[in-house]
């Protein structure tokens, strides 16, 4: 393997290579310093200055058994005179890791991974020891992190369904399926009738509750293996997977029904809305683009006739 430190065009006089190293250290995430066998910090990295506050000038030089960290366990014991795993590792020259609390300049604790190790010289004595750290604070909440990451990738915000970039998820499976098992599925397209009417008037607000209310009507009255998502602005849809053309289309005007049925009580009035339907089986020749053209067609042709109607084709 190359090197291109040790090529000879690089070759780099000591003070310069010694820059190049601080540099280095400087730019990497986590907290690096540096003690002597008296533990006197000696080298104290960018990233230990952001993590706890403290710059180089005011660290350099003190010891860090003065407590300047002061870092304690789970129970509370302070490590900096009893335990610390820096002076371990230089007392019996193994490394180790730890999750402890470092105290910032700020007076709070923060949560962080220490390893440490020593450095030795060619013969092999000890002349002081390293410590790594990083915040654990994201360590501990991944799960929470992953979950809000998924809500706000996939959900719509208003209705809380599916949004578009989940069902085309979605579809890429349903695909799939189709091709290699053989899996019939459907989609239903809903769109509000003379929702800008609806909003003009009785508000945009009133608007956005009755979408929460249609969304509702969709998510409750699916079977467990459809998908509903919100597709746009006014608009539904529904994947509907493990299907035929008959229940399809039977699911589809239940959905018709319902939302005709359904009342949002505002401003002392019941108000509703009525949607235009398309609904279709996914072809054998289809992809995704072609199947939302077929089924936004059934949809119009749905509002072309009246609207508050499905129109369906196998
Ligand atoms: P059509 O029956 O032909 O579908 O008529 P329409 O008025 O529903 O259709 P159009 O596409 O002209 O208008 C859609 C309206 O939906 C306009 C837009 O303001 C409204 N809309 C879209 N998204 C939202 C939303 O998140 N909240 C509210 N309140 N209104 C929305
Ligand atoms: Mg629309
Ligand atoms: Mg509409």
């Amino acid at each position: 393997m190359t090197n291109a430190l040790f090529q000879p065009d690089l070759m780099l006089e000591q003070s310069d290579s010694e820059n190049l190293y601080r540099a280095l250290l400087d730019r990497v995430a986590d907290g690096v310093y540096f003690v002597d066998t008296q533990r006197q910090i000696l080298f104290w990295n960018k990233a230990a200055e952001q993590l706890t506050g403290y710059s180089s000038e005011e660290v350099l030089g003190s010891s860090c058994a003065d407590n300047i960290l002061m870092h304690v366990d789970d129970s509370g014991t302070c490590l900096c005179q009893n335990g610390c795993p820096l002076s371990a590792t230089m007392q019996d020259g193994q490394p180790r890791e730890a999750d402890v609390y470092l105290h910032h300049r700020d007076g709070y604790r923060l949560p962080v991974h220490v390893t440490t190790m020593t450095m030795q010289d060619r013969h092999g004595r000890v002349y002081g020891a390293v410590e790594t750290f990083r915040d654990n604070t994201t360590h501990m909440s991944d799960l929470e992190r992953i979950q809000k990451l998924e809500e706000v990738a996939f959900l719509d915000p208003l209705t809380g369904l599916a949004n578009r970039r989940y069902l085309d998820g979605v579809f890429v499976s349903r695909f799939a399926e189709h091709r290699r098992h053989d899996m019939s599925f459907g989609v239903i397209l809903a769109d509000v009738d003379h929702f800008k009417q609806f909003n003009d008037t009785h508000g945009h607000d009133v608007g956005d509750q009755v979408l929460q209310m249609v969304a509702q009507t969709f998510a409750h009255n699916c079977r467990p293996y459809d998908i509903v998502g919100r597709w746009g602005g006014e608009e539904f849809l529904v994947i509907a997977a493990y299907t035929n053309g008959p229940d399809l289309h039977q699911l589809a005007d239940r959905l018709r029904v319902l939302m005709n049925n359904s009342r949002l009580r505002a401003k002392k009035t019941d108000l509703h809305v009525t949607a235009s339907f398309g609904a279709t089986m996914a072809h054998p020749k289809d992809d995704m683009p072609k199947l939302i053209q077929r089924v936004d067609a059934l949809l119009y042709r749905s509002k072309a006739q009246g609207r508050d109607r499905v129109t369906f084709e196998e």
